[in-house]
């Protein structure tokens, strides 16, 4: 087991669409779980491929104390009520904006050991099965943002990489990292 390094913002692997991920084999395995290990060390709830430069469509979540691996994640059914809450991500680091995702989603995929995995999930691990699966498509939360917080966070995101101090944050971070 190992903890991968954690790409960020401005990495090229983020804004890629991973492909269909072949058959499941050891190597799968061992990406699993080094992800698990680098999203527990990071903290966070959820990590996706891209996200440790690897481009396969897998990601991995733990939330409230059980944690999986999903392959090849397909959203069967997303309810029409929605939840607006503060998100966040380890590829950007530090900045939390509310974003609206469905309150329930129906997934379906396979898991680490290529068996087939279909569950529905509510609350904070929908968003999370939401937040990955976006990022498996080169999509980030920012993306998902209304015009003005949209703009709010690039510029943060250019302010950092310039070196310069980020403005100060006017809201209380969450603590879940995805
Ligand atoms: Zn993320």
């Amino acid at each position: 087991m190992a903890v991968l390094r954690i790409r960020t913002f401005g990495d090229p692997v983020l804004r890629q669409k991973a492909p269909e991920t072949g058959p499941v084999d050891e190597l799968h395995r061992k990406l699993t779980g080094d992800m698990i290990d680098t999203m527990r060390e990071a903290p966070g709830v959820g990590l996706a491929g891209p996200q440790v430069g690897v481009l396969e469509r897998i990601f991995v979540w733990e939330v409230e104390g059980e944690h999986g691996a999903v392959i090849n994640p397909v959203i069967l059914e997303r309810s029409r009520e929605t939840v607006t809450e503060e998100e966040g991500c380890l590829s950007l680091p530090g900045l939390y904006y509310p974003v609206e995702r469905a309150a329930r989603v129906v997934m379906e995929g396979i898991d680490e050991t290529g068996a087939p995995v279909r569950f529905e999930a509510e609350d904070l691990l929908a968003r999370v099965c939401q937040h990955e699966i976006d990022h498996l498509d080169g999509i980030l939360f920012i993306d998902r943002l209304p015009d003005g917080l949209r703009k709010d966070a690039l510029t943060r995101l250019r302010t950092e990489a310039l070196g310069l101090p980020a403005p100060p944050l006017d809201r209380h971070p969450a603590e879940d990292m995805l």
